[in-house]
């Protein structure tokens, strides 16, 4: 077959559809006859385009239209989304989907994409002018909402005729009376008799389009997000962490609109009532379904409520404790065994290609729960390698150096907490602050900080997944301990208002190696309260901040008071690594007091109290 009079460059990032539509208006026929020339239309459906045909093209199909149409092959490939099949996993799903894309994943718009009027209008070149600007390959991507160049929300529907039901790729393949712009879709009632059903034919590509919407512009916050969004689909981003990115969305958008309102909290009122209204007519859809299969999962077709949603599961996405905030969502979803919610079961369909740190947290959520001993009340086992009284709360300094040292930039004091906390965490399920308060960590005493503070992990490019993936490989060590573990929470409540004894105290200070010259170190109840928080540190594995003060407490308000002043002096004597002569003596025989201590509590010995 000869090649088209005319021809037209494609216009980067545009639809096969729109090619078609721009080419044919070019040249005056209908797109039928174009798609049938090109070979686009053939087979027993030949009075359509094939769906599919907007997801990907093959070779030899792409080639006979490449040449026909004057391109190169490269850019009619480029006229499908397939280009971004491994970063958005729903096109990949709906490329390998059977039958004629009747299964589509509901997270692509096959056939009826939002749209942008003032990009459909184009930029005003002398080309653009004659055809229009393009159908743009991005609107067919539920996850893009807004046009980043003209900041505005896409419209979801013909503003004249109002429809954006889905339908065939093109609408009225046999007319070359509309131009690209303009609406195609069938007006609603009968048609005059002997005739045909008469086009919307409305434009789509004029301001009155876009003014329908004019006062619901998004937020700048919410053009961020949709350019954040938008570069995971360029080159630059990794696939892999793209591919996943959008499938953590897509589990955490549907986790919140099945356990609706119970994450209401992470929208404003405003988005809230779209989010809402959107989960009432999905609901009604799916009244009939059973239980455990009312999935919410298509995104919004408003764009408002769109962008709303999936800001709302960014914001979850990003919470620091995001195994302490999945339980309760996924806990209001259904009263049935977790591993037959709603939510498991689409997390069951998406999880190969979410991230690893959304699949430890679903962990707890979407497997049967089972209990484990001697934690009354706590949960969902994730990881067995080791148990939580395992878990020193200022995490082991070997376990430390072996596998985190190398987050660097960030205080080795929070890493080792963080560590501790997560830990825990992963062995009990529960939230960060249950695990903290397991592990004696009080945030009533000192305010408690992890490594998962947003400002610290900006300041230090402190990367949850890497973190979590170092906790890991750590974890998988201890199945296989290269020492005995150890009972920290044993020794914790041993110690729990513990104080070195004033007898013991002076048999310590008394066999320490006397000091030359005239001055002796004070040997005080300030000092014993400091010795004593020095050998918890050393039997715990603790933090200082988090140790009992019992000889402190007893001491009266001004008392106490004076101690608050000078505790950071005293302790910085005692826990320094090169102390002065009197302060190296009196650690060496804490820390041979402490081991003693330790083997006691250990063997089932606990001091009295
Ligand atoms: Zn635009
Ligand atoms: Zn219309």
């Amino acid at each position: 077959m000869r090649p088209l009079p005319m021809s037209l460059e494609p216009i980067t990032g545009e639809s096969l559809a729109s090619y078609l539509l721009r080419l044919a208006y070019r040249l005056s026929v209908p797109p039928l006859h174009l798609a049938r020339i090109t070979g686009l239309a053939s087979g027993p459906h030949h009075g359509h385009l094939d769906r599919k045909l907007l997801l990907d093209i093959a070779p030899p199909q792409a080639e006979s239209f490449a040449r026909l149409a004057r391109v190169t092959t490269a850019e009619v490939t480029a006229l499908t989304l397939s280009s971004w099949q491994d970063r958005y996993p729903p096109i990949a799903r709906s490329i390998s989907g059977r039958g004629r894309s009747s299964r589509s994943d509901s997270w692509v718009f096959i056939t009826s994409p939002r749209f942008c009027p003032s990009c459909l209008a184009g930029d005003g070149t002398a080309a653009w002018r004659l055809h229009g600007g393009p159908w743009r390959k991005i609107w067919h991507l539920p996850v893009v909402f807004a046009c980043v160049e003209h900041q505005e929300f896409l419209l979801d529907a013909c503003p004249h005729c109002r429809q954006n039901s889905p339908g065939p790729l093109i609408h009225r393949m046999n007319d070359n009376t509309l131009d690209p712009a303009q609406c195609r879709r069938p007006l609603a009632g009968l048609p005059a008799p002997g005739r045909r059903t008469p086009a919307c034919g409305g434009r789509l590509d004029t301001p009155a389009a876009a003014q329908c919407d004019v006062t619901t512009r998004p937020a700048a916050a919410l053009m961020d997000f949709q350019q954040s969004l938008l570069s995971w689909l360029t080159p630059s981003a990794p696939a892999r962490e793209a591919s996943e990115y959008f499938t953590d969305l897509r589990l955490i958008a549907a986790l919140i609109s099945t356990s609706w309102p119970q994450g209401r909290h992470l929208a404003d009122a405003a988005s809230a009532e779209k989010i809402a209204a959107h989960i009432q007519d999905q609901r009604r859809e799916a009244a009939d379904a059973p239980r455990n299969r009312r999935i919410i999962d298509p995104l919004p077709r408003d764009p408002a409520a769109c962008a709303a949603l999936l800001a709302a599961a960014r914001l979850l996405l990003d919470e620091d404790d995001l195994e302490g905030a999945l339980p309760q969502l996924t806990r209001a979803a259904s009263s049935s065994r977790p591993s037959r919610t709603p939510w498991a079961r689409i997390f069951t369909r998406h999880q190969h290609t979410c991230s690893e740190r959304l699949r430890a947290a679903a962990g707890p959520v979407t497997r049967t729960f089972r209990k484990i001993g001697g934690c009354r009340g706590t949960r969902a086992l994730l990881r067995d390698d080791y148990r939580p009284e395992h878990i020193a709360a200022f995490l082991q300094l070997d376990w430390y150096q072996r596998h985190l040292a190398h987050f660097s930039g960030m205080a080795p004091k929070i890493v080792r907490r963080t560590a501790a906390v997560r830990l825990v965490q992963w062995a009990t399920g529960g939230s960060q602050g249950d695990a903290a308060t397991y592990l004696g960590i009080n945030p009533r005493h000192v305010q408690f900080k992890t490594a998962s503070g947003t400002r610290q992990r900006a300041q230090a490019r402190f990367q949850p997944a890497d973190f979590d993936a170092a906790l890991r490989e750590l974890a998988a060590e201890l199945r296989t301990p290269r020492q005995p573990l150890i009972d920290y929470l044993r020794r914790r409540q041993a110690l729990q208002e513990w104080a070195l004894d004033t007898s013991t105290w002076e048999t310590l200070v008394n066999d320490l190696p006397p000091i030359p010259g005239p001055i002796h170190p004070v040997i005080d109840d300030r000092k014993r309260q400091d010795a004593s928080i020095f050998v918890w540190t050393q039997v715990t594995c603790g933090e200082h901040l988090f140790a009992p003060r019992p000889i402190e407490t007893a001491q009266p308000p001004h008392i106490q008071r004076e101690w608050a002043q000078r505790r950071n002096t005293t302790w910085f004597q005692l826990a320094r690594p090169d102390p002065l002569r009197h302060y190296a003596d009196l650690q060496r025989s804490l820390a041979r007091y402490a081991a003693h201590l330790a083997r006691d509590i250990d063997a089932g010995r606990p001091p009295a109290n």
